[in-house]
C-alpha cells in the first residue's frame, strides 16, 4: 500500500523539469543501506526518472532500490525516519506507548502573509488601501523604506482565506509579483 507523500520542499532553486509525487512506497532501501528508511517526498523528472527523498537525509532513485510495506522483523528501521514520519502524522503506527510529535517546517501557511510589506500590492482608488496579491485581502497602505527609497506597501498581516496555493517546491517562501499576479521564483504561476 503506498503512503501519501509530503510536498518536496527545497531551499534551493528547485527542479523545473520535475513534478511532485503524491504517493510513494512505505519503506525503501538500497542494497548498500544498513537499514530501511521511510519516504517523505518524491519527484518525477520529465525523462521519467523517479527520486524519493527520505525523512532522515538522502534519497533513493531509479530502479536501484528495494521497497516494502513491512520490513522483515530481523532487519532494522531508521529511527529518524520512523520518528519523523509517525510524529508528523504520515503514519499512524509508532512504537507502542509513545505519542510521537514532529512538526515539519513550511508545510502550513506562514504566520505573516508573504504579501506583507512587499510590492505584491494592487493599489486601490484613493491610495489609502491596497489589495494583497498573495491573499486578496484589502489592507491599509503604509510608507516603507527610508527617506531616499520610499515606497508604499501593505502592512504586516496574517494570510487571508484567499492565500494562493503553495509552490510544491518552495511553498510560500519565494513569491514575487508579476503583472498583477503572484509567481514563485521557479516560475510557477500560483494564482491561475
Ligand atoms: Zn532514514
Ligand atoms: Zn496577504
Ligand atoms: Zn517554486
Amino acid at each position: 500500500m503506498p503512503v501519501a507523500l509530503l510536498p518536496p520542499i527545497t531551499g534551493s532553486h528547485g527542479p523545473t523539469d520535475a513534478e511532485p509525487l503524491t504517493e510513494g512506497p512505505r519503506f525503501v532501501r538500497t542494497r548498500a543501506m544498513t537499514r530501511w528508511h521511510r519516504v517523505r517526498s518524491g519527484i518525477r523528472y520529465t525523462n521519467g526518472r523517479l527520486v524519493y527523498n527520505l525523512w532522515c537525509t538522502g534519497h533513493v532513485q531509479g530502479a536501484t532500490f528495494l521497497s516494502c510495506d513491512t520490513p522483515p522483523a530481523s532487519e532494522p528501521v531508521c529511527g529518524l525516519c520512523d520518528g519523523k514520519a509517525v510524529g508528523a502524522g504520515q503514519e499512524p503506527d509508532g512504537p507502542p506507548g509513545r505519542q510521537l510529535l514532529f512538526s515539519p517546517r513550511h508545510i502550513n501557511p506562514p504566520k505573516n502573509c508573504p504579501g506583507s510589506r512587499t510590492d505584491m500590492t494592487e493599489e486601490l482608488p484613493g491610495g489609502r488601501a491596497g489589495r494583497c496579491l498573495a491573499c486578496s485581502d484589502t489592507l491599509p497602505l503604509r510608507a516603507m523604506g527610508g527617506p531616499y527609497n520610499p515606497r508604499w506597501a501593505i502592512v504586516q498581516h496574517p494570510p487571508g482565506p484567499g492565500l494562493v496555493p503553495p509552490c510544491p517546491f518552495h511553498r510560500w517562501r519565494q513569491l514575487t509579483a508579476r503583472a498583477g499576479t503572484v509567481v514563485c521564483s521557479c516560475g510557477r504561476d500560483l494564482t491561475s
